[in-house]
């Protein structure tokens, strides 16, 4: 089976223009550069005139609820959102029930996956203060990385034990698995809890979160975090930076492409909002850590080019709506983003945040290369065809009928955007084209820190 992606401006490793991409099966066969069509006869056209030809988002930090908390959403409904949304590949974190902290609990999640993932799949293993013995058992092809709770959030898997910490840390080193870290210091934020529920009642309104899950308790946890990993040589990605003085413990990748060992994600959410919005949408927007100033947010813009953020994910992380009425006591935290991740990237890209090229460093190079993803997250001929195809064109709005997530709801729901995802190809199908869904196949399982000659498509060639 060949296809041909044609007419459109590809996007890739730093540069774009005029070009088109062959597939044959599952893989890049070719790209050339140039407006002229290669000869040859191809089973599938994918005109993409007018369009920008992107590799396949991969969403570093999502939340598929998978198994055990059902209701709010599941692997199958979120993997079609992420279709939707261009995004080829996702890495999904482990506050499931059961946690996914013990060998079992992962086998379970790769096999449930198997039959359900539309797009392509790989599951954080999860640190607690007693598991970290199985951590030398883990297969380290089959998974991204360590998630690390320091400080708590939803799902009771805190470790913040600092004799604990220094063993995760320690481990992953000497390992070589790459650590993810949510960081939030507890004790601040027990404290603000408290001096807020003194002041204003039991479940403190909304507009208070940021100040008990605040800006003081990200800094303390993450610089701990970043002091851990210079004593014990760990490779620490902190995940949703959300305050400007966090920036300030990333440095960018150096002159000859080399990742620094302390790394930072931002997320969609401190990317697009800010506490004025805490009005409007209210709880809607209640994650953890919080969206905070408008000045923070600005400082995650523009780190999103001078390069101190590396990576952008979504923390997509699905409520049932009543699960999303009250303050900050009652009200769950975390929302779906996966469907709209990339248009409001390239919205950013529009106001002039950042430029596309940068947008597919941080939505699917960078992630591929801080977990070691073999074959992906790149236009190049041997990896796997996995391509989001985009066009700028007439604005249209979200409306709930168009929420591919279970849950129902978007925060941007009512947003205008400019841009659409018009085709997803993964494993070279096209699964999601101009609003139809073709679930014909199936996504795969990621493969991580392979040897050249070992990843799956280098071999077929
Ligand atoms: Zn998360």
């Amino acid at each position: 089976m060949k296809t041909i992606i044609e007419g459109g401006r590809i996007v890739n490793e730093g540069r774009s223009f005029e070009g088109t991409v062959i597939v044959e099966d599952d893989l890049i066969l070719d790209i050339l550069e140039g407006t002229a069509s290669p000869r040859g006869s191809y089973d599938k056209c994918v005109d993409a005139t007018g369009c920008f030809v992107l590799p396949g988002i991969i969403d570093e930090h999502v939340h598929f609820r998978e198994p055990g908390l059902t209701r709010k959403a599941d692997i199958e409904s979120e993997s079609r959102a992420a279709a939707f949304g261009g995004v080829t590949s996702y890495l999904e974190m482990p506050n499931t029930v059961p946690q996914t902290v013990t060998l079992e609990a992962l086998d379970e999640k790769y096999r449930l996956a198997a039959t359900k993932s539309h797009v392509n799949y790989g599951f954080f293993f999860g640190a607690t203060s007693d598991n970290v013995p199985l951590f030398a058992r883990l297969d380290a092809t089959r998974i991204p990385g360590i998630k690390l709770f320091m400080g708590a959030s939803t799902g009771n898997m805190l470790v913040d034990r600092l004799d604990a910490l220094r063993t995760v840390f320690a481990t992953c080193a000497e390992l070589g698995l790459p650590l993810m870290t949510h960081c939030e210091d507890t004790a601040l934020i027990n404290r603000n809890m408290a001096e807020a529920k003194r002041r204003y009642g039991d479940d403190p309104d909304i507009c208070h979160h940021p100040l008990i899950r605040s800006a003081e308790a990200c800094m303390a946890s993450s610089s701990l975090a970043v002091q851990l990993t210079r004593e014990l040589g760990t490779r620490l990605h902190i995940a949703h930076v959300t305050t400007a003085r966090e920036l300030d413990l990333f440095t960018p990748i150096d002159s000859a492409g080399r990742l620094p060992s302390i790394t930072g994600e931002a997320v969609i959410a401190h990317l697009w909002f800010a506490d004025d919005d805490y009005r409007r949408l209210g709880a809607l927007i209640k994650c953890n850590p919080s969206v905070k100033t408008a000045a923070d947010r600005e400082a995650l813009r523009r780190a999103l080019t001078d390069g101190r953020i590396t990576a952008v994910g979504t923390d997509h992380a699905p409520h049932e709506p009543a699960d999303k009425q009250g303050g900050c006591a009652q009200a769950a935290s975390g929302m779906p983003m996966i469907q709209f991740s990339l248009v409001t990237m390239l919205e950013l890209v529009d106001a002039g945040v950042l430029p596309i090229e940068r947008l597919v460093e941080l939505m699917c190079h960078h992630p591929a290369r801080l977990f070691s993803v073999s074959g992906r997250g790149f236009l190049r001929p041997g990896y796997k065809a996995d391509v989001a195809i985009v066009k700028r064109g007439e604005p249209w709005t979200v409306t709930p009928d168009m929420v591919q997530s279970k849950c129902g709801w978007s925060p941007v729901m009512g947003q205008r955007y400019h841009w659409q995802v018009r085709q997803t190809l993964c494993n070279g199908r096209v699964i999601y084209d101009r609003g139809r869904f073709l679930p014909d196949s199936r996504g795969e399982a990621l493969r991580f820190r392979m040897e050249a000659d070992e990843v799956p498509g280098r071999k077929q060639k």
